[in-house]
């Protein structure tokens, strides 16, 4: 097995995946059909690990059940029930964020991190009753302050996290029908994370309305940043006819344009930068087109599912 310091991307989608089952645009097209370059993504999931046998798991997406079943190292270790899961860590109560949670009921102990506006909705549903919470006991994230992941009885787990909030919105089966939501509201319900392990600091940015110069700040000297990647254009999705909201009013900065990522994130010092949580529409994820190239052009990696980093 291996060991040592090491995120795994499960998954490297925005919400529905790549392709999305019910979106017939050229890039799930082309994914769909299994053409070469354009590999499919599922939704956006990390493990991360200290020791290479226990993992924190950053964000629980619908699609973990594949993620894990493709993952050797989060297969169970011994005989009879196990799970070298000891943690999950929540962004937020997106549907693509917690909907994994349901995959690890089955009497397994982990600890699960939120921030508290996070606990109160996985509190509100009935369902996520079914994590026993003497098994799997809840705890509250902190904001811009470093705790220590431990797994369900206290062993620490040698990740440190510090959560903060960056500009986004409630989830979007909380919006008032008709009613359009704060936009880039600073709140626990939308969060980042900062994740240590030894001196290696990662950043975990799957969400972000807008890049402020605290939050680039922040990044700065990092050697690992996976940012908010979810479109290429801001009004990517209303230009090739597949919905009516930009990207901005879904809780996202673009990856292209004069405020966007590339040009907002230019003179940050990090090793590694990388986009994660791509909406199945956007260009980048073909290995072989235009905004690809553009991307890399400037640094940057598109994140895919099974990509391993060492810490
Ligand atoms: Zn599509």
């Amino acid at each position: 097995m291996t060991t040592g310091p090491r995120i795994t991307v499960l998954g490297a989608a925005a919400g529905g995946g790549s392709p999305q089952w019910n979106c017939n645009c050229p890039v799930c097209r082309r994914v769909r059909a299994g053409e070469p370059g354009a590999p499919r993504r599922t939704q956006t999931s990390l493990a991360l690990s200290a020791d290479g046998n226990r993992f924190a798991l950053i964000n629980a997406s619908p699609d973990l059940g594949e993620q894990l079943l493709r993952t050797p190292s989060l297969h169970p270790q011994r005989d009879g029930r196990h799970s070298p899961i000891d943690a999950v860590v929540l962004t937020g109560g997106e549907i693509d964020e917690v909907t994994g949670l349901l995959t690890m009921r089955e009497g397994e102990s982990f600890a699960l991190y939120a921030s508290q506006t996070t606990h109160d909705t996985l509190a509100a549903s009935p369902i996520f009753g079914a994590l026993d919470q003497e098994l799997v006991p809840r705890r509250r994230l902190p904001m811009n302050e470093t705790i220590g992941l431990s797994d369900g009885s206290d062993k620490p787990l040698d990740i440190a996290v510090e959560a903060f909030p960056v500009p986004g919105k409630i989830p979007l089966y909380q919006e008032d029908p008709g009613v359009t939501p704060e936009i880039g509201a600073l709140t626990d319900a939308n969060i980042a994370l900062q994740l240590s392990v030894g001196d290696s600091r990662a950043f975990f940015i799957p969400g972000c309305a807008d890049i402020t110069e605290e939050l680039r700040q922040r990044i700065d000297g990092a050697s690992i940043l996976f940012f908010d990647g979810t479109l290429w254009r801001d009004d990517e999705l209303i230009s090739a006819g597949l919905g009516h909201k930009t990207g901005h009013r879904m809780g996202h900065v673009s990856i292209d344009g004069a405020e966007g990522a590339i040009a907002e994130l230019a003179d940050i010092d990090v090793e590694r930068k990388i986009f994660i949580h791509l909406n199945n529409s956007n260009p980048v994820l073909l290995d072989d087109s235009d905004e690809r190239r553009a991307v890399e052009d400037r640094g940057w990696e598109v994140a895919y599912d099974g990509m391993e980093i060492s810490l």
